[in-house]
Formats: structure tokens, C-alpha cells, sequence
């Protein structure tokens, strides 16, 4: 039998089996779904992934991330994971995997459709990818002024800011991997969140940097980690600061740092110039100061002109902020070299 914890859960009084016209296909068995329903029974039918209070330890948060489709289970705070509903199953009831898998079947659950593998199942791959992302920037910290953090924007960049914001932390030592994934070198970076629209964290964005506060002599000082999901970071951006009714957005995070200190706006970075055509910003912003990054390509006026040209059908005021001078930017203008 299956157990309902009433107690801290609720208990739902029989369990759903969708009839079907096919009672062979496997889409007429109970699924996961149907199992999670079953144990923590408010569960929302229409979406994929679900976050609870864990049953494996004292939760006071929802820690524990179910995905309805495959079963998969994932808690962030103790670590308890599983790819389906058997290892669940087997896990809270503390029964082998053979009697979990018996009961299951017993009470008309599938069990055969398990993802093949943790890379073909998106979802659980989005977890873990978002999960490593948060365990990165905890292996970093906040800039205190004289750190190689503070001198790369002040003195190698020549950005007079007081106190880097906290959404920039410095990791001590961070893998530097070339294409093949091999580890080339260990060097201090600054990291940044890249966070999608709805603000959630979905990839970071690191800056090698050497001892003596210039950029680690490696062929790409900056790199972006892999997004949680293919896309995940369309829309973006590197919230360096609280948006205000009157902001500013710049490519680069030394650009906006730049801008900042010249103008105390709140800057947003977007990366790249891709990023920039396609930057989604609060509703609350009513005036954006684009900062353009004047590049012989011409590729930053571009973008930046694809995004006032989308601001303003958003009933928005913008206005363009071109930098004087080929290849320049306002990293350049405001603060010192490269
Ligand atoms: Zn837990």
C-alpha cells in the first residue's frame, strides 16, 4: 500500500487513474505525476515541475523539486535525489528498490517509462545545471575595497567606484578549461549572475583575472557558463544594480560600472550585443539611457538601435548615449584603459 502522509500533507482519499481507450498504451497507466499527486495531494496537474517541502529532512522552505513527467526528484538542501518515482517510492519508505518497484506496479503505477539517461531528461538537467550555478557563487564573495576585485574596476580599469556592488563577487580560484573541457590554468575571477526576465539565475558570467589586477593572460579572460537551458538567457541581463523608473543598459559590466559612476543611474549589463537587442526590462522603467558600445563593426550601434526601436513601441523613453571616437566605449570615456 501506498502511504498518504496525512499528517504534514493532506491526505487525497483515492488516487487518480486516468481511464483510457487504449488500456495498453502506456499513456493509460497512473504516472509520475499521478504518484506525486498522490503523496502530496495540492499538486498543480499542469505544471511539469513542482517544488515542496521535503519529506527526507526538517524542511521550512519548499527545497525538494519534483518533475511530474519522469519522476524525478531533486532536494537542494539535503541532497536527497532520484530519477523516478521508484527510487521515491523506495527512499521515504525505506524499502530495497525490488519491493518499492512491486508496490508501485501493485497499485498500477508505470514504471517502465524511466528516462534513459539524466541528458536526454531537459528538466532534471535544468536542476543541476542551476544547482551547480549556485554553488559557484557561493564559492565566491563580496568585494572589500583593495581586494584584486576592487583594483581590476578601479585601477586597472580606472572606475572610480567606492564599493563594487554586491551582485559582483570575486572567486578565489577558478578552473580555467579550454575547448576540450581540459583544465589550463587556476585563476581569481569575478562572477556575475546573468539572470533571465523573470529574475532567475540561468547562467554566470566570469572574468579571469591574473595577480596583479589586469585580465589572466588566456585566450578568453571572458566566458559565460553553460545557460540552465538552451535559450535560458534570452531576454537577460547582469542585474548590477535595483532598477529605478530611469536606468541605463550597457553591453559590458566595466561599461556599466563606468556609466554608474558617472551618472549613479542604475546600469544593467547584457553581455553581448546580441543581448541587447533582446534585454527585456520591469514595466516600472519608464526612461532608458542606452550606452552604446562604438565598435568599428558598427555591431553595437546596430543592437542598439534594434532596442531603442523596440523601446519606444513599449511606450518607453530612450535615448542613444554614443561614445566619441572609433572603437570606444564608455568604459573608455569614463575610466582608464583596457
Ligand atoms: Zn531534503
Amino acid at each position: 500500500m501506498l502511504n498518504n502522509d496525512s499528517t504534514a500533507y493532506g491526505a487525497q482519499e483515492t488516487m487518480t487513474v486516468p481511464n483510457s481507450e487504449t488500456s495498453q498504451s502506456p499513456a493509460s497507466f497512473p504516472t509520475a505525476g499521478d504518484y506525486y499527486r498522490s503523496v502530496f495531494a495540492w499538486l498543480s496537474p499542469s505544471r511539469e515541475n513542482v517544488s515542496v517541502k521535503c519529506v527526507f529532512h526538517d524542511d521550512h522552505s519548499p527545497s525538494l523539486s519534483l518533475n511530474l513527467t519522469t519522476g524525478a526528484f531533486n532536494c537542494f538542501a539535503c541532497k536527497a535525489k532520484g530519477r523516478d518515482i521508484v527510487s521515491f517510492h523506495a527512499k521515504r519508505n525505506h524499502l530495497s528498490h525490488s519491493k518499492a518497484s512491486a508496490e508501485l506496479k501493485e497499485n498500477g503505477f508505470d514504471i517502465t517509462r524511466r528516462p534513459a539517461s539524466r541528458s536526454v531528461n531537459p528538466e532534471y538537467a535544468e536542476w543541476e545545471q542551476r544547482y551547480k550555478l549556485i554553488l559557484l557563487n557561493e564559492e565566491a564573495y563580496c568585494s572589500a575595497v583593495g581586494d584584486l576585485l576592487h583594483r581590476y574596476i578601479t585601477e586597472t580599469r580606472g572606475i572610480p567606484l567606492a564599493v563594487i556592488p554586491e551582485t559582483l563577487r570575486l572567486h578565489p580560484n577558478l578552473h580555467y578549461t579550454d575547448q576540450s573541457g581540459r583544465i589550463v590554468g587556476i585563476f581569481p575571477a569575478m562572477l556575475a549572475f546573468v539572470t533571465d526576465p523573470y529574475g532567475i539565475y540561468c547562467a554566470i558570467h566570469r572574468t579571469y583575472l591574473a595577480e596583479d589586477a589586469t585580465k589572466a593572460p588566456v585566450p578568453s579572460p571572458k566566458k559565460l557558463t553553460r545557460a540552465t537551458f538552451p535559450g535560458a538567457t534570452k531576454g537577460g541581463a547582469i542585474r548590477l544594480f535595483d532598477p529605478r523608473p530611469k536606468m541605463a543598459v550597457a553591453e559590458g559590466i566595466e561599461t556599466a560600472l563606468a556609466v554608474h559612476a558617472a551618472t549613479g543611474l542604475p546600469v544593467w549589463s547584457t553581455v553581448s550585443a546580441g543581448g541587447m537587442e533582446s534585454v527585456l526590462l520591469p514595466k516600472e522603467v519608464r526612461e532608458v539611457i542606452i550606452c552604446v558600445d562604438n565598435d568599428e563593426s558598427g555591431r553595437g550601434l546596430h543592437s542598439a538601435n534594434i532596442l531603442a526601436g523596440r523601446l519606444m513601441r513599449e511606450k518607453r523613453n530612450v535615448q542613444l548615449a554614443v561614445p566619441r571616437g572609433q572603437n570606444a566605449d564608455w568604459a573608455d570615456v569614463f575610466g582608464g584603459q583596457k
